[in-house]
């Protein structure tokens, strides 16, 4: 046989020929699997998930991953010949807890975080979620500032306060900016910022913290957000934690930001749950674990914990026990004891002292 006919050869000489070409067009090393620096560059590009791909071009920003002056290619990332992968990056702030009045508990286990992800192209980035204080914001805003690039939504999970609390703030923050979400997460978020809501919960709550200027997503009108050509997909999931909530997909990641469909070793919200809705929640749980992610971000999460996507499985084992342990208890107490013996270092227990009250009045099972 005449080695010029072998197709592997044939195939390593077309990438040989497609490596030189680019590597012509470009600044920077183009590295394949096996050269010395195609690992470094790999594990630098995002710590949270093993990327493969067929080629990198080696740099450590988008300048120099520019084509050569000579060249005439498209400024536009989608229109070129080659793609920036996408990152993300997670920022979390610590708060208390809603529920203050529990009976007991691990006391050093009484506070919550939140977390907001940050999807990010070569020069345009997505937020998801906002954060519930006007000085929470703030972090969030100058974190979002440090990437360079230009924000241009913010998506919101799901209609509750401490998700978008901080819009007014980001509008002022990054003109341009589109703050959207479901038409179940306008109408959730109109319902936190009446007058009764903010003065009986939030501001009781949180006394002289939370933004003067609370405004709501506008609707998204759409299934999916677009960055640099890439789709973010929204996924509506039913009534999880309140009514309309919704994750994000990002196949190009394989990421899920799970907003509160999903909780990362936290006790999860059910106050606004029955058994019935919890029963469908873990069902939707499985179905997003088929999606098969590589990294799954709960908005309420240990901020010690890596974001694994064994979270999903986590969180429909403890709505299924809650479920269980509700049928075979009769007072909220018992019910409290109950799963706290089966899950100790839980953060956030008073979530769970709320969900036992909640499970043991007849009139709303
Ligand atoms: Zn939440």
């Amino acid at each position: 046989m005449n080695p010029n006919d072998d197709p592997a050869r044939d195939t390593t000489r077309t990438t040989e020929d497609a490596v030189a070409r680019l590597a012509a067009q470009t600044i920077g090393p183009v590295l394949l699997p096996g050269d010395e620096r195609y690992d470094v560059e790999c594990a630098s590009y995002n710590l949270a998930i093993a990327q493969r791909p067929a080629l990198v071009i080696g740099a450590t920003s988008g300048d120099q991953a520019q084509p050569r002056p000579d060249q005439h290619l498209p400024r536009e990332p989608q229109h070129r010949p080659w793609r920036i992968l996408m990152q993300y990056a997670v920022h979390h702030i610590r708060r208390p807890g809603l529920t203050r009045d529990l009976p007991y508990g691990p006391e050093d286990l009484f506070w919550v975080s939140n977390a907001a992800t940050l999807v990010m192209g070569e020069q345009d980035a997505v937020l998801i979620d906002t954060f519930v204080t006007a000085e929470q914001n703030q972090q969030l805003i100058d974190w979002v500032r440090s990437f360079g690039r230009r924000l241009t939504h913010v998506y919101v999970t799901h209609g509750h306060g401490d998700h978008f609390f901080g819009l007014g703030q980001i509008a002022q923050a990054f003109p341009g900016v589109r703050a959207v979400g479901t038409d179940a997460t306008v109408a959730g978020a109109e319902a936190q910022v009446t007058p009764d809501k903010l003065t009986s919960f939030w501001q009781r709550l949180f006394p002289g913290q939370i933004p003067d200027r609370l405004t709501v997503p506008e609707p998204l009108g759409d299934d999916h957000l677009e960055l640099e050509g890439q789709r973010l997909d929204i996924v509506e999931t039913g009534f999880t934690d309140t009514a309309g909530s919704t994750v994000v997909w990002v196949p190009a990641l394989r990421l899920i930001a799970a907003g509160d469909v999903a909780y990362n070793d936290t006790h999860p919200y059910l106050a606004e749950s029955t058994t019935a809705t919890r029963r469908e929640w873990a069902a939707t749980l499985d179905r997003l674990g088929e999606l098969d992610p590589a990294a799954v971000v709960a908005a309420h999460k240990n901020p010690d914990r890596p974001d694994d996507p064994r979270i999903l499985a986590e969180t429909a084992a403890y709505l299924r026990e809650f479920n269980q342990l509700d049928a075979d208890t009769t007072t909220a107490e018992e019910l409290y004891r109950a799963m706290l013996d089966r899950h100790p270092r839980r953060i956030n227990p008073g979530s769970l002292w709320s969900a036992a009250q909640r499970a043991k009045q007849p009139a709303l099972r």
